[in-house]
């Protein structure tokens, strides 16, 4: 096996594989399990010191998976799932992260990865057919096929606060917190963001904080996820159907199990409809979103379903001015991630909680002792940034990916991210996504969707290396075909209405649109599924110019 070093020496001997996979988060490990039991050669590369991708990074306090844990684990090993045991309905990072490590003893991935490394480039060399890539250890990896890894969000965004660098207190970032413990006993800590992240660290570093200041721009809709200890029966039973579990969630719009209904908004009393939201609420997590067949489609239903979140607020933040500043308004309810949280109205009840409404009073910038406001200065000892990631297409646009004839992903993205079935891009051979642009991406349980997408370009691998082909690049009509499908199904819903990661809209300079599938997890698996039976029409294959190895 090519790849044992975990911290190698930088060498000057190239490393020669058949597959390099770049990123150890759940796509990244499933990808060289599955390179391996093909008997390829392969080689992973991470810039984290060890597995877990996003779990790896975003240790910030409260962190939790907004997924329940049934859904978001693997399905692919009988055995991982017997012998996993999970401790809460939605677990927190660090035993995400333990199961990440699990997994990765269990199937002994470890010796495949290189940590601590990051790929500075990756070229395609069409005269021996193969990907040549470079890391920041002066390293040269050469590979017949490139998987790359590397999520939909890490590569948080730049911040753009002037001033920043003044700060003379501690400045975090949630998307890279620190591995040692953060003490906020008795400190003036400013938050900026109110997203998912954001979201779950006012509960937890209030509870400590000397005073909390939470800086909102945009305020997000979040609904109870009223988590909970899984017995030991219950764990036994979710054990005993896995098997029926999985297959449920393959079959899903999300890949995972949820309520679904094909019941509109107004088919039923507006009674009914009050009964079936107190229900949705009162059980908590995102049972909401199965409760009527048109949230994302039919505008004046999400704003009913809006509206009663709205007044949920209002009823749970004592101060009116404060629960009015949190009420989101002026996008549809979904558009935006749906944030789950524990506590998070109720902490502004808090005395020493202060919410500042940036809508209303913009943050000026950064200074040496804390947030300038257009309303004043607000000191701080703590500054925590949840501001968010160049969500989707940042990861391959962060270094250069050079495909054939010398374009780049830089370049063929300029105007948004290209692809066909978010795996493969037309001028890019050999080289697939794991859960890339214009899939379903964040709109679907992202360890089924990890699983679907490997199988999928292992089978296609598979195929190539039976039939004696060495290159595949999809055509660039099946590319500009599923490019349409993408953008005409993004018409359809709510969720291309709100300025997000999702619509790229919080990157400054970045092409708006929604660059995911949004046809569901099942009907996106069945289109991948008919290429490949139907003997991949679709795609380029090229011969062998050279002997593959
Ligand atoms: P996010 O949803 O993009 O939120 C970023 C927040 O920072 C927004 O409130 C944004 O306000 C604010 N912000 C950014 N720039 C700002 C500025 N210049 N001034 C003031 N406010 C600014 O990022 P995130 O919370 O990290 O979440 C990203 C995604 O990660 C989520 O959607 C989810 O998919 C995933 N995630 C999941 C979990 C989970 O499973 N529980 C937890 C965390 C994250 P604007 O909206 O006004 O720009």
């Amino acid at each position: 096996m090519p790849a044992q070093a975990n911290t190698p020496p930088a060498s000057s001997d190239p490393i020669a594989v058949d597959t390099l996979v770049v990123g150890a988060g759940f796509g990244g490990m499933y990808a060289v399990h599955k390179m391996r039991e093909m008997g390829l050669t392969v080689m992973g590369v991470e810039a984290g010191g060890d597995v877990g991708g996003v779990w790896y990074w975003n240790r910030y306090p409260g962190a939790r998976c907004d997924l329940m844990c049934v859904d978001y684990s693997f399905g692919f090993s009988d055995d991982i799932q017997q012998e996993w045991t999970w401790s809460e309905q939605f677990a927190a990072q660090p035993e995400i992260l333990a199961y990440a490590n699990f997994v990765a003893d269990r199937l002994a991935l470890r010796p495949l990865f290189q940590f601590n490394t990051r790929v500075t480039k990756a070229s395609w060399d069409a005269t021996r057919q193969r990907w040549i890539a470079q890391t920041d250890r002066g390293q040269q990896i050469e590979a017949t096929y490139c998987i790359m890894a590397t999520g939909p969000l890490s590569v948080p965004k730049d911040p753009e606060f002037p001033g920043l660098a003044d700060f003379k207190g501690e400045l975090l970032r949630a998307a890279k917190w620190p591995h040692d413990p953060v003490s906020f006993q008795g400190k003036r800590v400013g938050l900026i963001g109110t997203g998912s992240s954001g979201i779950q660290i006012v509960p937890v570093v209030a509870q400590e904080a000397g005073a909390l200041h939470v800086f909102q721009r945009t305020p997000s809709f979040t609904m109870p996820m009223r988590n909970s200890a899984l017995d030991a029966d219950y764990v036994a039973e979710l054990k005993r159907h896995y098997p029926a579990i999985r297959a449920v969630a393959r079959a899903s719009q999300l890949g995972g199990v949820r309520p679904v209904t094909s019941r509109p908004f107004f088919s039923i009393t507006p009674d009914q409809r009050q009964r079936v939201m107190e229900d949705a609420w009162a059980r908590g997590g995102l049972d909401f979103l199965g409760m009527f067949s048109d949230l994302l489609t039919n505008p004046e239903a999400n704003e009913h379903v809006a509206e009663f979140v709205r007044g949920k607020i209002g009823e749970t933040v004592t101060d009116p001015v404060v629960a009015e500043k949190l009420k989101p308004r002026g996008y549809p309810i979904f558009a935006r991630r749906p944030c789950l949280d524990t506590g998070y109205y109720e902490s502004y009840n808090l005395p020493h909680v202060h919410l500042h409404d940036c809508l209303e009073h913009p943050i000026e910038r950064v200074t040496e002792n804390g947030v300038l406001t257009s309303a004043g200065e607000v000191e701080l000892d703590m500054l925590i940034l949840a501001t968010g990631y160049d969500g989707l297409s940042g990861a391959l646009m962060a270094f250069e990916v050079e495909g054939r004839d010398g374009q780049t992903v830089r370049t063929k993205w300029v105007g948004g991210a290209r692809s066909y079935l978010g795996l493969m891009m037309a001028g890019f051979p050999n080289m697939f996504m794991v859960c890339g642009p214009n899939g379903p991406a964040a709109l679907a349980n992202i360890i089924t969707l990890d699983e679907q997408n490997v199988n999928w370009i292992c089978d296609l691998i598979a195929h190539m290396r039976s039939t004696g082909i060495a290159t595949v690049e999809p055509r660039p009509e099946a590319e500009d075909s599923w490019m349409e499908t993408v953008f005409s199904l993004a018409q359809l819903t709510l969720v291309s209405k709100a300025n997000t990661w999702y619509t790229g809209t919080n990157v400054d300079g970045k092409p708006r649109g929604l660059i995911m599938y949004t046809g569901g997890f099942f009907r996106y698996n069945e289109a991948c599924t008919a290429v490949a039976q139907s003997g991949y029409p679709t795609l380029k294959f090229g011969k062998a110019m050279v002997a593959v190895g």
